[in-house]
């Protein structure tokens, strides 16, 4: 592909960082562990899959970076891989963590019970309100840590303050913007150093697939990298070109996402049986102002406050085209109760302060006819109402 800043996302996706090998038209996989030695003066050069440096790693890292608008990318063998592998990076004993106290549950449980083993602090704020931020900044803190859009009340942090805040305070900027995809927000163009994905959701966007990726400047990632070497969290050559296949088609599939999330929250929104509707996308939403500034598309992923808990219980039962799991961004869609699936682990008083109704159902909306969608919806409400006349 020749370098043009003219080319769409949707072009991007399909022919950046492509190119033939002995005439092939897709880009082959090289499924080798090592390469032949050559005159390799660091270690990190020697060319090995742990090293992050064979074809299908390098390729796919550069597909990505040209979708986020970042100097380069780095793939890794899980989202936990790449976040572990950069907070490694830039954390030791005695400094401090800066992060929103939202976060994805494994993120979260490896902030507050890992890194304190290794010294490192994490002080929890809401990254939604500049205002409740200590204003003399926090002593030994190295990096502020946000995701795009919180699980799964769907969120949206101050982005532009915690940019301003962490330049004041010489801290870098970590997102996970996991949920919103380059499609529809790049945050590295807002100025966020490091943006990680968990690419086991939207980015391979077929359930069968568990890898992470993080994109930036070269520098931050070229120090990643050597860490994330020793680590060993790297991505196999064919899990790369099966993710590298899935970018290809991400703005079509996100298009579809986000029309199948707007139309679900539109008509839940309206519905009797539901009480509150989280989509960014909604005039309603606490954020919606947010959203609106920051992205192009506000995804397929709903928080939905049903009535009653039992109601609750028999939609995710009932379903017959959402599926009962916990993960998202596929093609197909799922649904999920949190406080009995991603927020279990957490006492009913932490669930409470987070938002975590027992009512609440989280919706991923896949790529299906959004008619079929609401049709499937309704019928499991109607089927909960007539078993349990009572309630
Ligand atoms: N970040 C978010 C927002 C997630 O939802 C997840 C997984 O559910 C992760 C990170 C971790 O990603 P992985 O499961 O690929 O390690």
């Amino acid at each position: 592909m020749k370098k043009s800043s003219r080319w769409g996302l949707s072009t991007r996706a399909v022919h950046a960082a492509e190119r033939s090998v002995e005439g092939s038209v897709s880009f082959p996989i090289f499924q080798t562990s090592m390469f032949l030695a050559d005159d390799e003066v660091a270690y990190d050069d020697i060319k090995y899959i742990r090293h992050n440096n064979l074809p299908n790693q390098e390729m796919l890292g550069k597909k990505f970076a040209a979708l986020a608008g970042t100097e380069t990318a780095l793939p890794f063998a899980s989202g936990m891989a790449a976040i572990t592998a950069s907070l490694h990076t830039y954390l030791g004993a005695g400094d401090k963590i800066i992060a929103h106290n939202t976060l994805y549950g494994g993120t979260y449980d490896y902030l507050k019970n890992e890194l304190p083993k290794l010294g490192i602090e994490t002080v929890f704020v809401d990254a939604g309100d500049p205002n409740s931020w200590p204003k003399q900044g926090i002593p030994n803190a190295k990096l502020f840590y946000i995701e795009a859009l919180t699980n799964p009340l769907t969120r949206i942090p101050a982005i532009d303050a915690v940019i301003k805040y962490a330049a004041r305070f010489n801290l870098k900027t970590f997102i996970d913007a996991t949920f919103a995809t380059p499609v529809n927000f790049r945050p590295a163009e807002r100025g966020i150093d490091l943006v990680m994905h968990s690419a086991s959701k939207y980015l391979a966007g077929h359930s069968d697939l568990v890898a992470g990726i993080i994109a930036g400047k070269q520098e931050d990632i070229n120090r990643i990298k050597h860490t994330s070497n020793h680590l060993g969290g790297c991505l196999d050559p064919m899990a790369c070109h099966v993710l590298t296949r899935s970018l290809k088609t991400l703005p079509l599939r996100m298009q579809r996402h986000n029309e199948n999330g707007l139309a679900l929250a539109n008509f839940l929104e309206c519905h009797d049986a539901v009480s509150r509707v989280y989509y960014p996308g909604l005039a309603s939403h606490p954020d919606h102002q947010r959203a609106q500034e920051f992205f192009d598309g506000y995804g397929g992923m709903l928080g939905v406050e049903m009535r009653l808990t039992a109601l609750a219980e028999g939609v995710v039962r009932s379903t017959k085209l959402f599926t009962h799991a916990g993960s998202l961004g596929g093609v197909q869609s799922l649904i999920s109760r949190p406080a009995a699936t991603s927020h279990l682990a957490l006492s009913l008083d932490e669930q409470r302060v987070l938002g975590i109704a027992p009512e609440l159902l989280r919706l991923s909306c896949g790529i299906e006819d959004s008619e079929d969608l609401i049709t499937d919806i309704q019928q499991a409400i109607d089927l909960t109402l007539e078993s349990k006349r009572s309630i």
